[in-house]
């Protein structure tokens, strides 16, 4: 049940089912007035039943209460429809709300996958059942549109959006400067690495990631309050840990392009993958579609920074080193 980490600011765990992040840390900030909800679980019977119990718990009234989502992902967002009362307001950044007004299924997605090297018809079925997919919201609520910098006061706290771009193309994150809290959504996490993934050639979301990271790094944080598994303290080590994890992939997939040209499925099944199974063949396709995802994020870096160049009409696209 949820547990009082500060005055009035409270920790629901809510079960993620089937998803390997096992549980998504719901944040509840009890203000006079109001009461500020931070992310919601999936639209599934199980993450509701933990935070309609929770919020019950903590005698908070659902028309009082608005919702601040960091970003799109169903284990975030999923929930919220079915929690928002109707006076209820739901924060939410712009980019990542752009995503879903134009959403038009998984097929852009799969074919910009194809494109890549992924098996194509292996994905269709596969996506059909992710639990992303199935427990996403059946509709979109009315969105309150906020921005980097926006400032909610509740409570005793005083937290701003710092717009965190990366694993999302919106993610944001709340920060009390005073109390030294950093809401921190999926932009740190700790003994699991955030996905920055890659689907579409026109973004470079993990050059936007790491300057996500040196701008949080500034901040001076001492509780760092994470989306999924535990809390941490020493931020800055957390980013340097996870600056020198994307430096090493880099340097790895230029190593692995040093034998000749290779697309994104390739170079993502010549790389060292911390999973249990025995071969890349082997691996789950979602798992694979992850995989080749990170991958295209560090392709598209090193494209952006001059170091590898896309073969000219190569489909797959595959590419080369600038200078081997
Ligand atoms: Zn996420």
């Amino acid at each position: 049940m949820p547990e009082e980490l500060f005055p009035g600011l409270y920790c629901i765990r809510v079960p993620l089912p089937k998803s390997p992040l096992k549980y998504l840390n719901s944040y509840v900030v009890k203000g006079d007035d109001r009461t500020l909800v931070v992310d919601t679980g999936f639209n599934h019977r199980d993450c509701l039943e933990v935070m309609q119990a929770g919020l019950a718990e903590l005698n908070i009234d659902p028309y009082r209460t608005d919702y601040f989502i960091t970003h799109l992902h169903a284990d975030h967002f999923g929930l919220v429809h079915r929690l928002a009362s109707k006076t209820s307001r739901i924060y939410f950044n712009r980019p990542d709300s752009e995503l879903i007004e134009s959403w038009e299924g998984f097929g852009p997605m799969i074919a910009y996958a194809g494109r890549n090297g992924f098996p194509e018809d292996e994905l269709r079925s596969a996506l059909e059942n992710h639990p992303g997919h199935k427990h996403g919201s059946e509709w979109v609520p009315k969105l309150n549109i906020i921005n980097d910098g926006d400032i909610f006061r509740i409570g005793p706290y005083r937290f701003a959006c710092i717009l965190t771009p990366g694993h999302s193309t919106g993610h944001m994150c709340l920060f009390d400067s005073s109390h030294k809290i950093l809401i921190a959504g999926d932009h740190l996490l700790i003994d699991i690495t955030p996905n920055i993934q890659c689907w579409s050639d026109d973004q470079n979301p993990l050059g936007q990631y790491l300057a996500s990271l040196e701008r949080v790094r500034e901040l001076d944080v001492a509780h760092v309050l994470p989306g999924h598994r535990r809390r941490f303290s020493d931020h800055r080590r957390r980013i340097d840990e996870l600056l020198q994890h994307h430096e090493d992939r880099l340097a790895e997939t230029l190593a692995i392009l040093r034998s000749g040209s290779k697309n994104a499925y390739d170079v993502a099944s010549q790389m060292k993958w911390d999973i249990r199974s025995d071969s890349w063949a082997e691996c789950p396709v979602t798992q694979r579609w992850f995989a080749t995802g990170e991958v295209i994020s560090h392709l598209r870096l090193l494209e952006e920074q001059g170091r590898i160049v896309r073969r000219r009409g190569s489909n797959p696209t595959t590419f080369y080193l600038s200078n081997p």
